[in-house]
């Protein structure tokens, strides 16, 4: 049996936007139907950024141990567990654990269960070295993937992946990514291509300019540098994109985006921008017949089909590995921008 401590490091805050610490806080003990990760691994979200500034009308647990994008080994199981032995490879994800008996989850909207517990938001999540998963939700990870960069595939991957299946965009059709160069425009961009989708990336400076042409897009727009988003899109497109996956934490972009989405489209809506409105003209919105639809992460079956992408090497996750207590550090770069892909933060050895 694995050697686990009483005491493990963590990063913690105690109030919305207070002092991010790296802290000795206790080992959790796993219930009777949950796993125990020795998470080696984290991706940093947006989604932590928003929890750590108390942007959303949903309150965090308090003090909060963020994180959920979290890739580990499993080193104990409550009695309950079947579906994971010590010393398989599990990931922590945003939906920790949902009811499985409501209307929603059993239609497979587990994310949309409303007594759905959130991973790094009401429970504590994996910036630490252990956390806890029910095990029914947790992701099993194949023996053969790379713990640092499958850990982005368990929010950032499940969410783009599940949104563009969301679309209905079929093969040969152009789907724009908005935030193309970050966390999960960088997957959305390889999904896309990978599903046979045409991707066209929106996102700012020429670091992300190249990095989404090297992912597979087709054509890039620099909401920076571009005089007209939408006649570029249009114009390129000839005619309108089939969808539009709306994934930057900014709210200015998805006004643009039902302007430049083709007749019988669709605007999918997944960045969380506080306090945003989306502004659809009715005459515009009819005859063009656009559907405007919420995608919120993936339910099991999700995970696993994003999971199975990455492990067939059809997804490449760009990451760049920082010590687990620069968290501060990577939530500034990531509120102005500069993060390229994705940050893995190494949580153990
Ligand atoms: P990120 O910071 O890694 O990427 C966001 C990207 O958007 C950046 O590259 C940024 O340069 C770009 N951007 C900013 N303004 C833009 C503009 N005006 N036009 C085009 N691009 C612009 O963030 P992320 O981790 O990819 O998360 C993005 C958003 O998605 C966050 O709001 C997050 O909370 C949300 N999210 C939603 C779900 C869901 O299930 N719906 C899941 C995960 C994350
Ligand atoms: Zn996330």
């Amino acid at each position: 049996m694995p050697n686990i401590p009483k005491m493990q490091k963590a990063m913690v805050f105690d109030k919305p936007n207070g002092p991010l610490e790296y802290r000795d806080i206790p080992v959790p003990t796993p219930g009777p139907d949950e796993i125990l990760v020795n998470v080696k691994y984290s991706g940093v979200c947006h989604t932590d950024l928003h929890a750590w500034h108390g942007d959303w009308p949903l309150d965090t647990k308090l003090p909060l141990v963020g994180g959920h994008e979290g890739a580990g080994v499993v080193v104990a199981a409550g009695n309950l567990v079947t579906n994971f032995q010590i010393g398989d490879y599990a990931g922590i994800k945003w939906l920790n654990g949902s009811c499985l008996s409501c209307e929603f989850c059993k239609h497979g909207g587990e994310s949309n269960c409303a007594d759905a517990i959130l991973s790094g938001y009401t429970v504590d999540g994996s910036f630490q070295q252990y956390a806890i998963a029910k095990a029914i939700h947790a992701a099993p990870i194949p023996k053969s993937c790379d713990l640092a960069e499958i850990a982005p595939i368990l929010c950032a991957g499940i969410t783009v992946y599940k949104a563009l299946k969301t679309s209905g965009a079929r093969p040969g059709e152009f789907v724009t990514i908005v935030g193309a160069g970050g966390g999960l425009g960088s997957l959305a961009v390889q999904y896309a291509k990978a599903m046979g989708l045409r991707p066209i990336g929106i996102d700012g400076g020429d670091e992300k300019a190249a990095l989404v042409k090297k992912l597979g897009g087709e054509h890039f727009v620099d909401f920076t540098k571009s005089k007209d988003i939408v006649q570029e899109v249009i114009d390129y497109t000839e005619g309108g994109s089939h969808a539009v996956l709306n994934l930057s934490a900014s709210s200015g972009p998805l006004n643009a985006s039902v302007k430049y989405v083709r007749p019988m489209g669709t605007v999918v809506v997944v960045g969380l921008p506080p306090d945003a409105k989306i502004s659809a003209d009715v005459f515009n919105q009819v005859v063009k017949s656009i559907s405007i639809k919420g995608s919120y992460v993936g339910n099991r079956a999700d995970t696993d089909e994003a999971i199975d992408f990455f492990a067939r090497g059809l997804v490449k996750v760009p990451i760049e590995i920082r010590p687990l207590n620069e968290l501060a550090d990577v939530f500034r770069n990531m509120e102005e921008g500069k993060i390229v892909g994705r940050v893995v933060l190494k949580c153990s050895d």
